[in-house]
Formats: structure tokens, C-alpha cells, sequence
């Protein structure tokens, strides 16, 4: 047990343990669920935090009991000299994990050099397979280097590569059995993500969202599967194994399932903003520190006070919502998921 590992607590008792960090919010794509805006206020250059500030951010959050930290985007790779970064988090003392979400179109040219600069894991977004469809969900033409991305991160030996699929019913609920099987061929971890009210603009309605009960019947009936839980309490998929045990899946059913209690992760934007729920409309400007001369301790305090008086459950909210018939995702503002990072 690790006696010393700094414990910072909420109101709701959740501890502070993983860190996802935006390294840009610039993106090839362009998600329908995701970045459906045609116009958008890209983050100034001189306002994205330089890696030295990252570093220096991460390095507070480890102390202050972050003991995993997610690279994302907008699209990291997009991020010039992403794996210096790397170097330098993997570098810090008292991080046990350091992975990326990527939509791995630039994954191939980036893998070997980012594997080598200390990302253990990665997580790609993957919707479909089929290039038209492709082309109509991000709305853009690169089903084939996405393909060869995943395919050279597995030849490189990244273990286990997870694919995330947000799957949209009557959009790409037929996509599920064919993802499924080129994931038991290709030796993926495959993770359906219940389609999310994230941001302001990707016209959520429940109707569209595929519940994760539907998504297991469909690949149930035809490989059956039997759980075997979360990999630990915090993990937002709930994992089940083929019983004929080629593998695994997972699912995050954040609108049907909400794992809000034990939601232990913050989010630092590319722009140095602290956010503590995925659908929150608040941050809290850590960059001004930064920038301003802050010491370590004065950040530190900072960090703490915001978790500390954290309360947010929004997705617990919203299946209270749901269930009692009147939830309006309009009726709330949120930072665009392009700006957080998934
Ligand atoms: N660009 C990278 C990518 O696509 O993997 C990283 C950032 S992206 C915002 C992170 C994750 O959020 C992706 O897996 C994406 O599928 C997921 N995501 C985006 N919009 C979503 C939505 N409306 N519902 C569920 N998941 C969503
Ligand atoms: Fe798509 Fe990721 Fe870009 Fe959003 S950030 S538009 S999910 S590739
Ligand atoms: Fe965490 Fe907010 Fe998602 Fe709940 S809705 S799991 S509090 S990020």
C-alpha cells in the first residue's frame, strides 16, 4: 500500500487521482458529436500552455495525489514535439500511468517516437468501417491512415490498444458487429461510449443515444460475453470478456449508467484552465497563476480548494432528469468538448 500518497477529497468523498490534459484544441477533424461548429474561437497560440508549463502543472497535480495522466486533445498529435512533452511527464516522480487518446489519422509517423518517450497506452476513436460513413462522421477522408496508425502502434507492441466508438443509434448502431470483429481479428480492446450531451451544439437527443443494455444484447446474441467489472472503481467502462475468451470489451455508459461516484478525474484545458466535470461550465484560470509569478505552494492551495469544494455529478443529474421526464440539455452551458479533451 502506498502510505504516503497525498489524499485530496471532495465534498462527495472522491479523491483526486488522474489528470487529463488538452495539449491543443486544434483538430484534422471534425466529430459530428465532437466539433459540429462551423465557426469556433480557436484558443490564442500565446494563451496554450508551453510544455515547461504543463510540466510544471503536472508535477503540482502528482503532488496533490494525481497518479495517472491522459494526454488529449482537440487532437494531440496536432501538438509539435508532442513526445518532449512526454519525456518530461514520464519523467516526474510518482506517475504510474501516462497514456493518450488520439484519433490516430497522425499515429503512425508519431508511435515509434512517442513509445519511446514513455506513453504506456493508447486509446484510439474509431466509429466506423466504413470510408463513406467515415467520411460523414468526422467529416473528413482518412479512414485509411487511421487503419494504419492503429495497425503500427500494434506492431510496435503497444498493449492493450483500446478503439473508442461513440455509437449513435439509426447512425452507426450497424457498425457495431463489424467493429467487434476487427477487433477480435486485430487484437484491440474495443470501448463503446454512449453518445454524450457534450458541449452546446451536437443536437443530443436521447432517441439518438444507444443505451449500453442495447449494445450488449446485439454482440451478446452473436458472441456471447460474460463481465468482469471495472478495472478498478474510478474506470469509466464497465469491461465483459468473450466467453470464448478472444478478448475483451468495454462500455462507458455514462448517460444510462452514470459512474459519477467515482469520478476522481480533473481536466487541465490547453489553455491552462482547471475543469473538474466533463460538462461543467466553470474553469478556473491556472495559467494566470502560472503566469502571474505564483509559487509552487500558492498553486498547490489552489488545486486543493477547487477539488476540495468540487460537487459536480452532472450525468447523475441527468438520469434524475431523464427518469422524471424533464431533462433539456440546452438548458445548460458547457466548455466545448474540443477545449476539454475527452
Ligand atoms: N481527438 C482525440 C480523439 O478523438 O480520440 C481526443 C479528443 S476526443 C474529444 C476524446 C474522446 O471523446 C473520443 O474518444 C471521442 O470519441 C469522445 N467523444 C467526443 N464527443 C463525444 C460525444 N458526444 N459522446 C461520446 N463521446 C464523445
Ligand atoms: Fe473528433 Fe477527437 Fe477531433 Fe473531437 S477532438 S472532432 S472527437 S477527432
Ligand atoms: Fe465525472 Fe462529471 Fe462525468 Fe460525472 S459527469 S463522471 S462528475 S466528469
Amino acid at each position: 500500500m502506498d502510505v504516503d500518497r497525498v489524499s485530496i477529497k471532495d465534498t462527495l468523498g472522491r479523491e483526486l487521482r488522474d489528470l487529463r490534459i488538452s495539449v491543443t484544441d486544434r483538430c484534422n477533424f471534425r466529430c459530428v458529436y465532437c466539433m459540429p461548429l462551423e465557426q469556433y474561437e480557436w484558443i490564442d497560440r500565446r494563451e496554450i500552455l508551453t510544455f515547461e508549463e504543463i510540466t510544471r502543472l503536472a508535477g503540482l497535480f502528482l503532488q496533490s495525489g494525481v497518479e495517472e495522466i491522459r494526454l488529449t486533445g482537440g487532437e494531440p498529435l496536432l501538438r509539435h514535439g508532442l513526445d518532449t512533452l512526454v519525456s518530461a511527464l514520464a519523467g516526474l516522480g510518482g506517475l504510474k500511468d501516462l497514456s493518450l487518446t488520439t484519433n490516430a489519422s497522425h499515429l503512425k509517423e508519431h508511435a515509434a517516437g512517442l513509445m519511446r518517450a514513455g506513453i504506456g497506452r493508447v486509446n484510439a476513436s474509431l466509429d466506423t468501417l466504413s470510408p463513406a460513413k467515415f467520411r460523414a462522421l468526422t467529416r473528413r477522408d482518412d479512414l485509411a491512415g487511421v487503419l494504419e496508425g492503429l495497425l503500427t502502434a500494434r506492431l510496435l507492441g503497444f498493449d492493450p490498444i483500446k478503439i473508442n466508438s461513440v455509437i449513435q443509434r439509426g447512425v452507426n448502431d450497424d457498425d457495431i458487429l463489424p467493429l467487434v470483429e476487427f477487433s477480435r481479428q486485430n487484437g484491440f480492446w474495443l470501448r463503446f461510449i454512449e453518445f454524450m450531451d457534450v458541449g452546446n451544439s451536437n443536437h443530443w437527443v436521447s432517441e439518438r443515444m444507444m443505451p449500453k443494455g442495447e449494445i450488449l444484447d446485439l454482440i451478446h446474441a452473436r458472441y456471447p460475453l460474460e463481465e468482469a467489472g471495472r478495472t478498478d472503481p474510478s474506470a469509466p467502462a464497465v469491461n465483459y470478456r468473450y466467453a470464448d475468451r478472444k478478448g475483451n470489451i468495454g462500455v462507458i455508459a455514462s448517460v444510462t449508467e452514470p459512474f459519477c461516484a467515482g469520478c476522481t478525474r480533473a481536466r487541465l484545458t490547453a489553455d491552462g484552465k482547471l475543469v473538474l466535470c466533463l460538462f461543467s461550465d466553470r474553469s478556473l484560470d491556472l495559467k494566470r497563476l502560472l503566469r502571474g509569478g505564483a509559487g509552487d505552494r500558492e498553486i498547490l492551495d489552489t488545486i486543493r480548494s477547487a477539488w476540495e469544494a468540487r460537487t459536480d455529478r452532472y450525468s447523475e443529474e441527468r438520469l434524475e432528469a431523464m427518469n422524471a421526464g424533464d431533462y433539456e440539455p440546452g438548458s445548460h452551458r458547457k466548455i466545448e468538448m474540443i477545449r476539454i479533451g475527452g
